[in-house]
């Protein structure tokens, strides 16, 4: 898919997926934009209203999801008419939802879609889906105690689904033209302009756009990654596998070990089932012995038989959907731009399922991007903070391409640890699979090896704990720990505000939090005092297209006036939150004594930390920080 930007001013990012939604700063142009809405779907007319409209622009190609503040002229550029119904993703962590959360894109309504918390908060091990349950494990954090470290516990919801709720987003706003059935066929650039030539899959015809800046989201294979040469690090492996598509009504099957996940050891069919929907839609994923049935040779009636066994029942009916091979691997680009040119999501990229960590790095991608450019095209930065994106960038989506391999490695040697690696007659197979559950000296190791899953299925230090600019790789996936160095999310406590606001912050600071508050009424094991406490978090006083000061009450020395000055001089908005006078916490009292005592945070557009001001600061050393970041 690829986009192109135009005109602007304050834009910013969150990326992933298929579509770039970009959206005007205020509600009335919000308002007005939705009555501008240009029905045509004539493509030629979209494209030359863009070229018209279009003074300096920014293309992206793929599958991303952008949200552009204010006056940013965008064309997205898809490929396919429609998206592959097969769902992939499921999983949609904090950070995803905190980044949907700023950007006010509906991240309540798409927590009232999916898999129900209910549904989702398991991992089950089975023989078989009616047979024996050998294990099972939490899936991922949805405990309330999370909530002590997010504001937006993890959600479960098929991919195309929350697509389409992004598209919904797109398709009312003007600022951005969506063109489908189009592929990048060439693309090259100048200091300060990108030209992609683009292929009308339908009559081949060939149409060139221009723009300031590009991003390619294009996926796995990425045709603009090939088309500028950059490399990748990957482990290729030879391990194939399979995932089959398919359809079934499994609640009845499963009765109360309801799940996310379903790992089947069954020999006939060993591999695992995402329960995207119980009631409908289904996955089953499993290992390829390419020597014994080359993927060619696959047929809808081995794919019944693998959805059979891992049933266990031979009358419950489904259909199958779709199945699709593919290879298990991890693969990083060594860099994710090239001049005005940036990688997003999988184009960057990508690795196996196991860890659920893909779409999520991918939104983060452009949400660590967009502001960047945003201040580039506002004049704000030069383009030497468009370098920190591949530095910032690259290190994260490494951790999690090599936790997803190693996920993955250990699961699927679990799965063959039941006596049946190697043997050839499933039946046999089978049957030593049965006799190593019966053995108690075997079953405890199936049972330690399951309980060694635990990481596998907890990730929140991978999802909210990384740090830009660490040289090293979080040490465990699971356990998070709030920080407060440059580079950190800013952690989260729940937050009130005093009744009585000043008339300033009522006019300016509040104009920059999300419109409602958060809604915990979800969590059943909350009475309504708690859910009235979890309402507004820290990460909430950072606006997507403003900078954030936050405060302790006792910070005197800081030199406020001069970092205003400066902000205001280069163009930057700056939201001063004071702890004591413009906002409590509520809960986290940990929170208030990092910000007393060491003063303070200066926070990115990104709800990433900048600087720490220091007791000792006197506002130069921050306003140094802050123009060393913008290159200027
Ligand atoms: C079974 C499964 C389960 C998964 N579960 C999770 C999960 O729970 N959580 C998670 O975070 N991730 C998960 N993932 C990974 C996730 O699906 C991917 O990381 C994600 O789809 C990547 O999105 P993308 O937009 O970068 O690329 P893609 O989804 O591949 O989209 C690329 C887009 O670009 C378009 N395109 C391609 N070439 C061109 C071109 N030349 N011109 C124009 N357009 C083009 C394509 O048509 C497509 O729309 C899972 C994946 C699988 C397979």
């Amino acid at each position: 898919m690829f986009l192109s930007l135009l005109g602007n001013r304050r834009l910013c990012h969150p990326g992933h997926g298929l579509r770039i939604v970009i959206s005007p700063k205020t509600r009335g142009r919000r308002a007005a934009a939705e009555k501008r809405i240009n029905a045509s779907h004539n493509i030629e007319s979209k494209l030359s209203n863009w070229k018209r409209a279009r003074k300096w622009g920014k293309a992206i190609y793929l599958h991303i999801y952008i949200y552009i503040y204010d006056v940013v002229q965008s064309l997205i550029i898809e490929r396919y008419p429609e998206r592959l119904a097969a769902p992939k993703a499921h999983a949609i962590n904090p950070r995803s939802l905190e980044i949907l959360r700023q950007f006010e894109l509906g991240e309540k309504h798409v927590r009232q879609l999916g898999t129900s918390r209910d549904d989702s908060s398991s991992v089950n091990f089975l023989t078989n889906l009616c047979e024996e349950a050998i294990g099972r494990l939490p899936y991922e954090r949805m405990d309330p105690a999370v909530l002590d470290d997010t504001p937006e516990m993890i959600h479960n919801i098929p991919q195309p689904a929350l697509e389409q709720e992004l598209s919904n987003f797109i398709a009312k706003d003007p600022n951005v033209t969506l063109v489908k059935g189009f592929s990048i066929h060439a693309v090259e650039q100048t200091e300060n302009e990108v030209i992609a030539t683009i292929e009308e899959r339908l009559t081949g015809q060939l149409h060139q756009t221009k723009s300031r800046h590009l991003i390619a989201c294009d996926g796995r294979r990425s045709k603009v990654r090939e088309l500028l040469g950059i490399e990748s690090e990957s482990e290729d492996s030879d391990q194939t596998m399979m995932t089959i598509h398919f359809n079934a009504n499994l609640r009845p099957v499963v009765g109360d070990r309801v799940g996310m996940l379903y790992w089947i050891m069954d020999p006939v069919a060993a591999g695992f089932i995402i329960g995207y929907d119980l009631d409908g839609i289904q996955v089953h994923i499993s290992q390829v012995d390419v020597e014994e049935h080359p993927v060619e040779s696959w047929t809808e009636d081995m794919c019944r038989a693998k959805i059979r066994g891992s049933i266990g029942k031979n009358d419950v009916p489904f259909d199958i959907l779709s199945y699709r091979p593919w290879v298990f691997r991890r693969q990083v680009a060594f860099t994710f731009q090239e001049g005005n040119i940036f990688l997003a999501g999988d184009a960057a990229h990508s690795f196996p399922p196991t860890g659920g960590l893909g779409l999520n790095c991918g939104l983060a991608d452009v949400h660590n991007l967009a502001y960047k450019i945003a201040l580039v095209h506002r004049g704000v930065a030069t383009s030497s903070i468009l370098s920190t994106y591949t530095a910032e960038r690259r290190g994260v989506a490494d951790s999690y391409s090599k936790q997803s391999v190693k996920n993955g490695k250990e699961i699927f040697a679990l799965l063959q640890s039941l006596k049946t690696a190697g043997v050839e007659d499933v039946i046999q197979a089978r049957k030593n699979m049965m006799a190593a559950l019966a053995n108690p000296a075997q079953r405890k190791r199936v049972e330690a090896g399951i309980e060694g899953q635990r990481e596998h299925f907890d990730n929140l230090e991978l999802h909210i704990g990384y740090v830009y600019g660490a040289t090293k790789p979080p040490p465990h996936a699971s356990h998070y720990s709030p920080k407060f160095v440059p580079g950190a999310r800013l952690p989260h406590a729940w937050i009130s505000f005093p009744d009585q606001l000043s008339p300033e912050t009522e006019a300016t600071k509040r104009s920059s939090l999300p419109r409602e508050p958060v809604d915990v009424s979800y969590i059943k094991e909350f009475d309504a005092d708690q859910v009235r406490a979890c309402q507004w978090s820290t990460l909430d006083l950072c606006g997507p297209d403003s900078w954030t000061l936050i405060l302790g009450q006792e910070q005197q020395t800081f030199n406020i006036t001069l970092l205003q000055k400066h902000c205001s001089a280069i163009g930057v908005t700056l939201n001063i939150w004071r702890l004591g006078d413009d906002f409590e916490i509520v809960r986290q009292s940990w929170f208030a004594d990092e910000v007393v005592h060491g003063g303070g945070v200066l926070v990115r557009p990104d709800q990433h930390i900048l600087a720490r001001v220091t007791a000792e600061s006197d506002g130069e050393d921050v306003i140094a920080e802050l123009n060393k970041h913008l290159g200027i």
